[in-house]
């Protein structure tokens, strides 16, 4: 039985070709730079429409193109053993008032990327795709299994990107892995004004002084995993044989509400903070919760940072969240 789990789970680790679309944003420049650190050769495309190259390790071969860019990436894809497919429109708000411009990235990126995939001769693609696919769920934690129920063109446009490199990557044979992350967090995420996520954007609050909007009652929930727990997941996907086809869901198995995680963020920040709860504002499911049983089954993966202990990262880690917190004390 061990004998079987070594063999059908043997580790492919020295120095691999790997090209990461969107390497420029908050997962991707985590991920190339800690696939650098390992010696693996890393090159990133990314168009820098919300990414920067700022914090990208100097081993990292950067590009700046879009994933559309079919000759670009024959270029790119040339001795590549491993495509990780992270470029990518990421935001539910937004992509409800531009969701032409959300499939023509989302889908249309990954149709570009996956025939130039065949041109090339690649054998891997690893997708970032997200647990807001799931839309609203009847039971919680939701599994691979569940019926998948989108509920925004962000959501169906991961969805589309799934099915794409599923099926094309069946018919021309690229093995495909997709992850569905959940909400991941961590140090240097991005905060755009119009739809920061939520952590750095209750983080920049609570730490200037200013009232905590919560969008909603408070009551809706999440499931949030730390960056570095999220690069593990990348990697293990891209190093572990016989998962091809494989659908996985990487997050931290626990639901969090949105009054715990401010509950969270007082105890480490040792301050009570104003709440202003606007519920016209809520958006998105209500619940997004993990199964994540087929991650430990096939990537040996389990998350090792706790919510608490991710907030405190970021507070160390982020020169942005030090200097307000300098500030305020
Ligand atoms: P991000 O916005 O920080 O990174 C996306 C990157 O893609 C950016 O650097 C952007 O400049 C680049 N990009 C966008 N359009 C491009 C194009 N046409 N050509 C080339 N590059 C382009 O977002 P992120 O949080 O790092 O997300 C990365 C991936 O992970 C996305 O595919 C996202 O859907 C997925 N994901 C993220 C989360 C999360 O919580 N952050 C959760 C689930 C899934």
């Amino acid at each position: 039985m061990t004998l079987r789990i070594i063999l059908t789970t043997k580790l492919v680790t020295n120095n691999m070709n790997v090209l990461i679309t969107g390497g420029a944003g908050f997962i991707g420049k985590a991920l190339a730079n800690y696939l650098a650190e390992q010696q693996h050769h890393v090159r990133v495309i990314d168009d820098l429409s919300a990414g920067e190259k700022v914090g990208l390790d100097s081993r990292v071969d950067f590009t700046r193109g879009d994933v559309r860019d079919i000759p670009k990436l024959w270029g790119l894809l040339r001795g590549v053993d491993c495509v990780y497919h992270l470029a990518a429109r990421v935001s539910v708000p937004e992509s409800i008032l531009y969701p032409v411009e959300y499939n023509a990235v989302n889908v249309g990126g990954t149709v570009a990327l996956m025939t130039a995939m065949r041109d090339a001769g690649v054998r891997r693609v690893i997708l970032a795709s997200s647990g807001a696919a799931y839309g609203e769920q009847p039971h919680q934690p939701v599994s691979e299994k569940a019926e998948m129920r989108p509920t925004s063109p962000y959501a169906v446009s991961k969805l589309a990107a799934e099915y794409y490199v599923q099926a094309i990557g069946a018919l021309w044979k690229i093995e495909s892995v997709v992850l569905r992350i959940f909400n991941a967090y961590g140090p240097h995420q991005q905060l755009p004004p119009s739809h920061a996520p939520v952590i750095p954007r209750f983080l920049k609050q609570a730490l200037s002084g200013g009232s905590l909007v919560v969008f909603g009652n408070g009551k809706q929930s999440r499931d949030f995993v730390y960056i570095d727990d999220v690069v593990r997941a990348l990697e293990r996907a891209a190093t572990i044989q016989n998962i091809d086809g494989a659908c996985i869901n990487i997050a931290s198995g626990n639901d969090t509400t949105m009054t715990q995680l401010i509950d969270e963020i007082e105890a480490l920040i040792g301050t009570r903070v104003h709440r202003l709860y606007n519920e016209e504002e809520a958006s998105g499911v209500s619940h997004l919760g993990a199964d994540i049983s087929l991650a430990a089954k096939l990537l040996d993966w389990s998350p090792r940072v706790s919510l608490r202990e991710g907030l405190g990262k970021i507070l160390k880690l982020d020169p942005r969240f030090q200097i307000q917190r300098a500030a305020t004390h």
